[in-house]
């Protein structure tokens, strides 16, 4: 069969895709963008478009009998998982040995599922660590236009000291503070006036009633709203939805084909299509992009790939730990989803920890301080391409966590000394103190300026360009949207500039 055709093809509609597909839409190039996952905007039998978190159904979770909700116990009971029906859900958690990816699924990728914290990282890390993206235009220039397009605000110090919904917060910043360690405000894209009204009760609850892992059905600028509505409304960019793209090859005389294949809601493939293009953005996320690099290079349709294609992963030192707070100490009935403040150990030469003040939002009382550490950590992994199964596998050892495990463990149990208090174990299973054996952050697989050139545009393979979290080498130190938005921004930047259509 003929193959569609597109001068420009995104892959994914993440962070990394929708950047692409508002600047090809804006110079007028005719843009496709490929998404696994489904559209959502559509109000279910319940007049919501995605499920409560207390009552997770079908749509909660990516082609599942039952949810994995990262918490998976509390009390040592499964309080918190439910059989679900396979639909292609918005959360999807792909289990490798030794660590769980957690991955949005969706028109708006990860911005979907997560918690909205638009962090920009430490200036000194960033060069360290990506020493190929000029710092200098990614502070002045970048990371502006990323906090701005994405709509990124900051919450009103004054509601934060006054509201019941960040008590949770106050606490743990007061702990911190007991042990000498400073705490600092997160800005956020969740609509800061929308809670607040939230709260006054008149605006519907979605922060303030538990909604985020499976979807918020308000108040989230997410990118369905902010970048790909812009791109869509330039009139240029299409959108194609349960498409998952599985191979890539190059055109003779240049460009590329992808092969897709539809899926429909029950996951069966319904029709198989190749689509042409001049020039390729893979935005599939660090999983994805790099997996359909490694096959693309492995079984030969594009050999000249690099050989760092899959390598520099990790899970930007992600550690979950929850403490037990005195009976005075309340963290109140009342949590909104969305974390503002962080405790911020980065400056520490010893044992730099940036530990996000997570809320655990059960509505009842339950004197347990949730965090999500970023711990740094130079510990990576690997993926290489599996024939057998035509996936990929991740290699990373239990052992490649205990650093990190080490590091937040380090922060935590001076907190612990200096409050007279102690870790909770019944929170992730197995008795542990502390989760490192999932990650939000996958990062890595296609490393900027060893994989690709300094901008992103893949070794071996003229025209095809990286736009996603693969190009960051397995930790940035904070929550890592903003970075893969402005690294995006900076990429597009040169690809528009090198090639005009
Ligand atoms: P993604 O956003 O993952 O987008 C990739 C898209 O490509 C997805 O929509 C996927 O369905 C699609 N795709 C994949 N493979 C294919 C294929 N073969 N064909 C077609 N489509 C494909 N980060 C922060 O900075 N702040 C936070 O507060 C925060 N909280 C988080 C909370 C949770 C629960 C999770 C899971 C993540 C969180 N993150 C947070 C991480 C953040 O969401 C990710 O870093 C970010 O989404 C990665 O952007 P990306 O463009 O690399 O890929």
């Amino acid at each position: 069969a003929a193959a569609d055709h597109t001068p420009a093809l995104v892959i994914g509609s993440g962070y990394g895709g929708a950047v692409a597909a508002l600047r090809l839409g804006e110079a007028g190039i005719p843009t496709t963008v490929l998404e696994m996952g489904a559209l959502w905007n559509r109000q279910g039998p319940d007049g919501r478009v995605f499920c409560p978190t207390t009552a997770p159904d079908h749509r909660s979770m990516w082609f599942r009998t039952r949810t994995e909700a990262p918490l998976a116990t509390f009390l040592w009971l499964d309080v918190v998982n439910k059989d679900i029906t396979p639909y292609p859900g918005v959360l999807d958690r792909v289990r490798f040995d030794a660590m769980s990816v957690y991955v949005g699924r969706g028109v708006g990728g990860g911005s979907l599922v997560n918690g909205g914290m638009a962090v920009t990282p430490d200036r000194d890390y960033f060069a360290r660590v990506l020493p190929h993206a000029d710092a200098a235009a990614m502070y002045d220039t970048y990371f502006p236009r990323a906090r701005r397009t994405l709509g990124v605000n900051a919450i009103d110090p004054a509601w934060f000291e006054s509201t019941e919904w960040y008590r949770f917060s106050r606490i743990s910043r007061a702990h911190a503070a007991r042990t000498g360690l400073a705490t600092t405000f997160v800005p956020n894209v969740y609509d800061f006036d929308h809670m607040r009204r939230e709260a006054e009760g008149t605006a519907p609850r979605s922060a303030l009633a538990g909604e985020v892992i499976y979807g918020n059905n308000h108040g989230k600028r997410t990118l369905d709203r902010t970048y790909l509505a812009a791109a869509l409304g330039t009139g240029n960019v299409t959108i194609e939805t349960l498409h998952r793209a599985r191979a890539l090859r190059p055109l003779p005389g240049g460009g590329y084909v992808v092969t897709a294949d539809r899926i429909d809601t029950t996951g069966r493939t319904v029709a198989t299509r190749e689509i042409s293009c001049r020039r390729l953005f893979l935005a599939a996320g660090s999983l994805g992009t790099t997996e359909l690099l490694l096959r693309a290079r492995d079984t030969g349709t594009l050999p000249d790939l690099s050989e760092h294609i899959g390598s520099g992963w990790g899970p930007n030192g992600n550690v979950m730990t929850g403490r037990a707070n005195h009976l005075w100490d309340t963290v109140g009935e009342r949590q909104s989803t969305m974390p503002v403040l962080g405790i911020d150990d980065r400056a520490n030469p010893d044992n730099p920890v940036f530990a996000e003040i997570a809320p655990l939002p059960t509505g009842l009382e339950h004197w347990i301080s949730l965090y999500l550490a970023i711990t740094r950590t130079p510990e990576r992994g690997t993926l290489t391409y599996d024939a057998a199964t035509d996936g990929v596998r991740l290699h990373w050892t239990p052992d490649q966590s205990r650093a990190s495990t080490a590091s937040a463990k380090r922060l935590f149990d001076r907190v612990n000394a200096r409050n007279a208090t102690v870790y909770r174990y019944d929170l992730f299973g197995g008795n542990r103190a502390f989760a490192d054996d999932f990650t939000y952050h996958p990062l890595g697989g296609c490393v900027l300026g060893l994989a690709t050139d300094a901008y992103g545009a893949v070794r071996g393979a003229p025209g095809v360009w990286v736009t996603d979290g693969a190009l960051v080498p397995g930790s940035i130190g904070v929550n890592p949207f903003l970075t893969i938005t402005a690294l995006a921004e900076r990429a597009m930047d040169r690809a528009l500039a090198e090639q005009p259509s």
